[in-house]
């Protein structure tokens, strides 16, 4: 990692904030920034990763602005996350996709779809396109099973080796230093800070993040949950019905009251509800500890899961009328943005939180034993 505007700013902030400690009990941040006098710029992307975004130690510090030391860790961790996504990105040229990620999401998003529906106006016969399909295999008549699959799967596929490397290429920059080796607790630890958004509760006060402005809640929390497994329900139900076409010979549509629709009806609703919530939260929020650079992301990937969930619940709601060919081609073009869009948007954060969650639980465990 390179030493930039961001990590110089906040290098000088965490000097402060170890001899100061009041924020001690707020995130895994500080109690790992603690266990150090001096800071690399691949310690400060590790705490910018490790940190959860709740603006407790900005509105708990008496040294934020207008205060001269200017302390504002959230909005400085932010924009060092943004750095660190291009930094760790792979292939390495695509580092580059997270500078003005915002219009370069839209516009992938707008030529997924753009491609999708061309390609089904150009290819699909005017009776499946626009008839009123019904019954077994009624969506493969319209576009075949096989190009279906062969699209997500090696978008997916790619997308997916990609995130790890980035995965791969944060942990070999960042946690070289460890003496310890991964041990199973540490990663069921980590796995449960993660399932549990643990570092949005609070801390010791347990009252929730610093949503809106200096009051708490756990608004952020539940919004960011619902769309988190609102998205797990979607990929299960989309699994699910994988393993029902390809090894019972069950083929999509499927009832209202079978497992991949009510698992993708409640995993949309989901998404839905949370990605509107926290638009909404990001709306109303006190400005000052955001970081403005790097909103257009996180606004882009919140509206590019929204529109994939809406195409696939209306989708699921006409499907058995002349709109569902135009309605598949929208949610296939949805998806396919998504899926090339997860390494290079702000998705990827999730996967280098874990990572760093991961280590924060290596180090609690080598403090534990040596009593430190
Ligand atoms: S953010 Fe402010 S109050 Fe919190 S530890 Fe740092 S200097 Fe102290
Ligand atoms: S914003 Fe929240 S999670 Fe981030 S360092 Fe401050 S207290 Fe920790």
């Amino acid at each position: 990692m390179h030493a930039t505007e961001a990590t110089q700013a906040a290098q000088r902030s965490i000097d402060i904030c170890n001899a100061c400690r009041y924020c001690e009990g707020y995130c895994a941040v500080f109690p790992a920034m603690m266990l150090q006098r001096a800071f690399t710029t691949e310690d400060m992307s590790y705490l910018a990763n490790l940190c959860h975004n709740c603006n407790g130690c900005y509105h708990a510090c008496q040294f934020s602005p207008p205060h001269a030391y200017g302390i504002n860790l959230p909005q400085q961790f932010a924009e060092i996350r943004v750095e660190s996504y291009a930094e760790y990105a792979w292939p390495k040229g695509m580092g580059s996709a997270f500078a003005r990620n915002g219009r370069a999401m839209l516009t992938l998003t707008a030529a997924a779809l753009a491609f999708v529906v061309l390609a089904m106006l150009l290819l699909v016969p005017n009776a499946a396109l626009f008839g009123a399909l019904s019954g077994a295999g009624a969506f493969y008549r319209v576009i075949p099973w096989g190009v279906m699959a062969s699209f997500a799967g090696v978008t997916l596929l790619f997308s997916l080796v990609a995130l790890l490397m980035a995965a791969r290429n944060f942990w070999r920059d960042t946690a070289s230093s460890l003496t310890r080796t991964i041990s199973f607790s540490a990663i069921r630890t980590a796995l449960s800070d993660a399932a549990t958004l643990r570092y949005l509760g609070g801390g010791h006060t347990g009252g929730g993040c610093n949503d809106l402005d200096a009051s708490f809640s756990h608004t952020r929390r539940k919004l960011h949950h619902v769309l988190m497994y609102g998205f797990f329900l979607c990929f299960a139900s989309t699994s699910v019905a994988t393993l029902m076409d390809h090894f019972l010979g069950w083929q999509a549509p499927y009832s209202w009251y079978s497992l991949p629709v009510v698992l993708g009806s409640l995993g949309g609703i989901g998404m839905l509800i949370g990605c509107v919530g926290l638009i909404w939260v990001k709306i109303a929020t006190d400005p000052a500890p955001v970081a403005r650079a790097v909103l257009g992301g996180d606004y882009a990937l919140l509206l590019m899961l929204a529109l994939v969930a809406k195409t696939g619940l209306l989708l699921l709601l006409f499907r058995a009328t002349p709109a569902m060919g135009m309605l598949l081609a929208l949610h296939l073009g949805s998806v396919l943005a998504l899926f090339l869009a997860l390494p290079y948007g702000k998705f990827i954060h999730g996967i280098l939180r874990f990572t760093a969650l991961l280590k924060a639980a290596v180090e609690r465990e080598g403090r534990s034993v040596t009593g430190s």
